[in-house]
């Protein structure tokens, strides 16, 4: 006989055997996730196409998909007469919507992609720009992250879908709080950008997209040696691919020779930078590695964030340096 109790052991002892737990479970979570839990909630999360009848509000998600920006305001102002300005940024911010939990900034991208698959374009659409644009001038970060805790960013260059729209990816970037962290911004399955592009599912045609976006991720900042739940990483990822193991292999030749941050690459010559946090710009806008970690005294860092960003792989080799002899 299955009552409560039985269900519940046998649902104790599926989890126990390495099954891990139902759907429903993971949808409500927010965890990070490896094994087969992770594959569950791939799974679900790629099998669901964005309808506005799955929708809580309709009524928004139709015009963030059609990218009304229109629309878009005068939804806003009705919501900011009641909540005030920052209310109301408040409540789109933190609004997830479809069974995917999406952010605003996802909806509006997912409509973007759709017209773009549609009319067979390789760019975003300037009515889905205009209203991006608009959303991040109110102030809604681009930050929000869905049940798969993916950013939009991430799905502008990973494949879920896949837009690789660099402008309206570097959009997205810009409007983060902090780049490095936004780049190498980790969802529920432990896996960066850099790591998700080797993993997704890949369309025949996609291959050259996704390298661009490589390029694009690697230029500004990506890490490609952090591991993901399952303790792979981008770098053995990309072993079966010529494309991307060459990319990576130019992007290490670089850090070499420039002395550049250990964690994101980002060349220049050590130099005199003053600045405890943040990345320090030389007068040409490059940036340079001008921190150096504080108890190996030899690992460099353009910043501050960086440098934490780093510290769980790091302090492995992480050999303190004799104490300087004073004269
Ligand atoms: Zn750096
Ligand atoms: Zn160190």
């Amino acid at each position: 006989m299955l009552d409560e109790q039985r269900l519940k052991e046998l649902h104790d002892s599926y989890i126990a055997a390495g099954g891990g737990r139902p759907l429903e479970e993971l949808l409500a979570g927010k965890d990070k996730l490896k094994g087969a839990e992770a594959q569950r909630l791939r799974g679900a999360f790629s099998s669901y196409g964005l309808h506005p009848a799955d929708c809580k509000q309709p009524l928004l998600v139709v015009e963030l998909m059609t990218g009304r920006v229109q629309g878009l305001r005068s939804q806003f102002e009705v919501l900011e007469k009641e909540h005030g300005k920052e209310g109301a940024v408040r409540l789109w911010y933190d609004y997830r919507d479809s069974p995917n939990k999406l952010p605003i900034i996802d909806i509006l991208q997912i409509g973007a992609w759709t017209d773009m698959s549609r009319s067979n374009s390789s760019s975003v659409p300037p009515k889905y720009f205009e209203a991006l644009r608009y959303l991040l001038d109110l102030g809604i970060s681009p930050e929000g992250t869905d049940v798969a805790g993916y950013t939009a960013l991430q799905h502008s260059l990973t494949g879920t879908p896949l837009l690789c729209d660099l402008k309206w990816s570097q959009m997205l970037l810009d409007a983060s709080a902090d780049p490095i962290a936004a780049i190498n911004h980790r969802n529920r399955y432990g896996g960066t950008s850099a790591h998700e592009i080797m993993q997704s599912f890949r369309r025949p045609g996609e291959q050259e997209l996704r390298v661009k976006c490589l390029t694009f991720l690697l230029e500004h900042g990506a890490n490609v040696d952090i591991p993901d739940g399952d303790g792979s990483t981008a770098r053995r990822s990309a072993i079966h691919t010529a494309a991307f193991s060459n990319l990576i292999a130019a992007a290490d030749i670089k850090q070499s020779t420039e002395n550049a941050c250990a964690f994101c690459r980002r060349g220049g010559v050590a130099g005199k930078g003053k600045e405890k946090d943040g990345a320090v710009p030389k007068e040409d806008g490059e940036i340079r590695a001008s921190l150096r970690c504080g108890r190996c005294k030899s690992r460099m860092y353009c910043s501050a964030v960086c440098q934490k960003l780093d510290w769980a792989a790091h302090k492995k080799g992480c050999v303190p340096a004799p104490a300087a002899t004073s004269s």
